[in-house]
């Protein structure tokens, strides 16, 4: 845990020392969580993107809403202006709600922390914790991973560790927590987003949309 949490420290620091504007992308899943907390010792008002989509589980909201009165957090809100798409559609409803309010929010900024990890998914099992990327738009950000090859062990040990709440979601069975129509909890066995979309895809497109710079 200590190792894992040194590179961790050294992956923000040395993103930090690279100077450029610096948000985080945040779900207030647990990793995302885990990444804030690292981030706002060394940048308390880092901004925290959290997407509205309109269909988040309502204990998510109230989590999002109690962490950001205790720590005092710059959370924004991402919405897309005038949503007209439903989950009966997920492509096009991650990509109106999730995607487009992405792309407008990252808007200006240069470094792109994330709670992504190895571990969560095959879609993410080659994730490295610096990556470049550039949108469609021709938006190009550094994406900054620091949780990339840590356990969901280590996650909740660090949390526990350090007094911070969980998620209740979590107790109730779910791993991997996004919209609540899109969201079940897999059989055992299965990787922890394997209940997402139900079994129709792994990803929403915020990091499969991306072109990684070689
Ligand atoms: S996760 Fe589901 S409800 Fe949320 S934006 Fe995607 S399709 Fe829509």
């Amino acid at each position: 845990m200590r190792d894992a949490l040194n590179q961790a420290i050294s992956i923000i620091e040395g993103a930090l020392a690279e100077g450029g504007r610096a948000c985080l992308t945040c779900s207030f899943q647990a990793e995302d969580v885990v990444v804030l907390h690292l981030l706002r010792q060394r940048l308390p008002k880092v901004p925290v993107m959290f997407l509205e989509t309109g269909y988040h589980f309502p204990e998510v909201l109230a989590y999002r809403d109690q962490l950001t009165r205790d720590w005092k957090l710059n959370t924004i809100n991402l919405q897309h202006p005038k949503p007209t798409l439903h989950p009966d559609t997920p492509a096009e409803c991650c990509a109106q709600r999730k995607v487009e309010p992405l792309i407008a929010g990252l808007t200006g900024y240069e470094t792109w922390f994330t709670g992504l990890r190895r571990e969560q998914s095959p879609t993410r099992a080659n994730l490295q914790p610096t990556e470049q990327h550039r949108f469609p738009n021709g938006l190009e950000l550094t994406k900054i991973s620091p949780l990339y090859d840590w356990t969901m062990d280590e996650v909740f040990a660090y949390m526990t560790v350090n007094d911070i709440p969980v998620l209740p979601l979590y107790e109730q069975g779910y791993p991997s927590i996004g919209c609540a129509p899109c969201t079940h909890k897999p059989e055992p066995g299965e990787h922890a987003r394997a209940g997402r979309w139900g079994g129709q895809k792994l990803e929403c497109g915020l990091h499969t949309i991306t072109v990684k710079q070689e």
